[in-house]
């Protein structure tokens, strides 16, 4: 059965006008390796927390700007998003086709609530906690092209043509403010594109950023911006001691205009220090050591990098799985094409090279923790390859091989083929990354002694689910898995609710 909503009642939890208040005892385990009896043992024990959550209940009128509006993606999600708030349909050659969210985790997924006269209820995920409905954002953002956003749409081959002309004229008056634009972070071949460009030095059009934000929540009365890039990939920017180590270094290279500071972190800079949430949808290292610093200073939320839509997404499943199951993948060999803009980008060798970075850490985790299967430092082999091919588009082909050894010697390959839009994967994650950071900044917790509330650490873990190589706070292990990534969300949203980890025991039922 589904339910649309409920309300958790508990001595452990009290709802009031503008706040949920929790106390939650977190379960965990606290390891020691200790010399009993002249040996070595590893002790286990169970030790609980008490943490208290409160969760803010005044969903803000929230304004996300997109860096690269005009792109496949931006114009994608802006699109969509209209369509749904619209209630607009559309002929297929199959169907009359209705505007919806699959794809999104907030909005087109269920959690379970528990069980009833022996059957499961199940609710909306965005039903755990309060969260900004999507049709109520305001969207606005930076292109280096001057494309209003319906021939962005059409530019972008994405939608069917009966929806492009519903959506043009919503969209025709969206027109993205100038960007920052450095041609030596972006393949060369996206020159065409830039005339719509902020000028100056960097530090200036960092100021021009912040301007672009104040003016933008001033217009649209809005009460928090969110901002995400979703432009082109960059290469990395080189990391060198004395330019981007530290948060006083970065800052002193910025007043030095020194060339090595990439747009992605002038954007980035203009956000913490606005205290604007900022979220990476690209691969490159937005998040160089001195911004991170300056992030963690200022305690303004950064989250990243990369979006996990297609391929990365089912690797980290697929091998969580197989090193689950005891099975030792040894080989993994994943090759793409695509022929949207995104595709030619990536056809230079610098900006692949930061894809193909993001890309190849996902497996990590997994293989670490079965030491059964693989030797220290054993690794199985993980090639990708990326292909421009114009006249795929934005309809991304994406195929694996994974080879894997099996009971006895025994040799396992699977192999996958993923065709899809790729703006049609990417743009419900986007919603949720802003949906989520958005939520995560309205939540304050402490642990039993800590003596004030505060906010979760700025380097927003939370959102690893959307991302394919996850930004943590430094000294946390990075988590890949997808299912341990959902699950750490969903059960901090539970907690604020005072509800337990879903267990999936069903013990009343044994
Ligand atoms: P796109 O090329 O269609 O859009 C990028 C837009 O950014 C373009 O309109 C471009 O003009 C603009 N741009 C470039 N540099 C800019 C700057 N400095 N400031 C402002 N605007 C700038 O690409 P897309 O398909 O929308 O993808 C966007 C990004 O998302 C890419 O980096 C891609 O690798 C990443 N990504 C996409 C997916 C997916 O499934 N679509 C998954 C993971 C990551």
């Amino acid at each position: 059965m589904f339910i649309e909503s409920f309300k958790v009642e508990s001595p452990n939890v009290k709802y009031t006008d503008s706040e949920i208040q929790s106390v939650y005892n977190y379960e965990t385990t606290e390891l020691v390796h200790e010399n009993r009896n002249g040996k070595y043992q590893w002790i286990v024990k169970p030790k609980t927390v008490k943490y208290e959550f409160v969760t803010n209940t005044n969903v803000p009128k929230l304004g996300v700007m997109l860096v690269g509006w005009g792109g496949n993606n931006g114009s994608t999600l802006t699109g969509g998003v209209i369509a749904n708030r619209e209630g607009i349909s559309w002929a297929t050659k199959d169907k009359i086709q209705q505007a919806n969210y699959f794809g999104s985790l907030t909005q087109a997924s269920a959690i379970r609530v528990g069980s009833f006269n022996g059957e499961e209820i199940y609710a909306p995920f965005k039903s755990l906690l309060p969260l900004v409905n999507p049709e109520d954002i305001v969207f606005g953002g930076w292109d280096i092209s001057d494309m209003n956003l319906a021939d962005a749409m059409a530019r972008a081959k994405v939608f069917d043509i009966d929806l492009q002309k519903q959506l043009r004229p919503y969209m025709e008056s969206m027109v993205p403010l100038p960007g920052i634009y450095d041609p030596d972070f972006i393949a060369a071949n996206q020159g065409d594109r830039a005339n719509n460009v902020i000028k100056g030095t960097k530090k200036e059009q960092v100021q021009q950023i912040i301007k672009d934000i104040k003016e933008f929540k001033e217009v649209n009365k809005v009460d928090r911006v969110v901002v995400l890039w979703t432009a082109n990939t960059e290469r990395y920017s080189n990391m060198v001691v004395g330019l981007n180590d530290t948060m006083e270094n970065l800052l002193a290279s910025l007043d030095r205009n020194e060339s090595e500071i990439s747009p992605s972190t002038l954007y980035a800079i203009a956000c913490v220090m606005e205290n604007v949430p900022f979220i990476n949808g690209s691969p490159q290292n937005t998040f160089v050591p001195g911004l991170i610093d300056l992030a963690i200073q200022r305690n303004s939320l950064i989250g990243g990098d990369d979006f996990k839509s297609g391929q990365t997404k089912m690797k980290s499943v697929l091998v969580d799985f197989l090193v689950g199951a005891g099975i030792k993948p040894t080989s993994i060999a994943s090759y793409n094409h695509l022929g949207n803009n995104d595709g030619m980008n990536l056809s230079a060798p610098q900006t692949f090279r930061s894809k193909e970075i993001s890309k190849s850490n996902v497996v990590d985790d997994m293989v670490n923790s079965n030491a059964i299967l693989y030797e220290p430092g054993e690794h199985p082999d993980h090639v990708v390859v990326i292909k421009y091919v114009p006249y795929v588009g934005d309809s991304k082909r994406a195929m694996d091989e994974y080879t894997s050894e099996i009971f006895m010697g025994g040799k396992n390959t699977i192999v996958m083929h993923n065709t899809c839009e790729d703006s049609l994967l990417a743009a419900p994650i986007i919603l949720d990354l802003v949906l989520l950071a958005e939520l995560s900044t309205r939540i304050q917790f402490k642990a039993e002694g800590e003596g004030k509330f505060h906010s979760f650490h700025p380097v927003a873990a939370i959102l690893s689910y959307l991302t394919k190589a996850p930004l943590v706070p430094p000294g946390t292990p990075v988590v890949n898995a997808l299912s341990k990534q959902r699950a750490m969300l969903e059960n901090i949203m539970r907690a604020c609710i005072g509800l337990a980890p879903e267990n999936n025991m069903i013990l009343e039922y044994k």
